[in-house]
């Protein structure tokens, strides 16, 4: 399926090569723009493949080292590191029962966003901790970003559902569907609790290890 995105990237690249000095700088910033946008498209192509490929994924519920994972995550994404943000794991992190990748998955998608959604200029800073809650552990991933209004908390979780254009934040709309839909496999829930303008807190309702 994303072969052929591949190929307009690899063709685009080949002529802008083949042409060198023949084109001038707006030629070049068109090819620019067509490579971004084949990018993006790439991105977008492989969030609906994990999407979709959620409902089907064979699933094992096992005992996960919750804070194993996080610092994973972290390890993994240099934006959630310094010195561009500060990820504070408030230790030790429950351990929980799931399935590990469903799980990494939704921590890379909270914890991306919990740095992408500051204000220009603001350091990005996420804590990341869990309490126990009637035999089950939440896990709450609070953030200093920009903050979501109450009418667009609930809707945030469908698929395609963005509040800002492209230019403004990066991204395709479906990182949450992946989170939510992860979660509910696994028999839980997942919400938020928000003012805007005063960053936001995830919250994830998992079995207990
Ligand atoms: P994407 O990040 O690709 O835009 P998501 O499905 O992950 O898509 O998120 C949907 C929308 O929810 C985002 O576009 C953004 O408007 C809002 N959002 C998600 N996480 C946060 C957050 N931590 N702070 C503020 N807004 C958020």
């Amino acid at each position: 399926m994303r072969g052929p995105l591949r190929a307009i990237q690899s063709y685009v690249e080949v002529l802008a090569k083949l042409l060198g000095e023949k084109i001038g700088p707006r030629e070049r910033a068109f090819v620019e723009h067509i490579l971004q946008s084949a990018s993006r498209l790439d991105g977008l192509v492989q969030d609906v493949l994990n999407y979709s490929s959620l409902s089907r994924a064979p699933m094992e519920m096992e005992p996960v080292d919750l804070e194993r994972l996080v610092y994973q995550v972290v390890q993994d994404h240099p934006p959630l590191q310094e010195p561009r943000a500060t990820v504070e794991i408030a230790k030790p992190l429950l351990p929980v029962r799931g399935h590990a990748c469903f799980i990494t998955q939704c921590l890379s998608n909270l914890l991306t966003n919990a740095v992408k959604f500051v204000r220009p200029g603001q350091k990005p800073f996420v804590r990341v901790s869990t309490r126990r809650q009637d035999g089950r552990v939440l896990l709450v991933c609070e953030d200093n970003g920009i903050g979501i209004a109450p009418e667009n908390q609930q809707r945030i979780f469908g698929i395609f559902q963005r509040l800002h254009s492209s230019q403004q934040y990066e991204g395709t709309g479906i990182g949450l569907a992946i989170v939510q839909k992860a979660v509910e496999r696994m028999g839980g829930r997942v919400g938020v609790h928000s003012t805007q303008g005063q960053g936001s807190r995830f919250w994830l309702d998992l079995q207990a290890a």
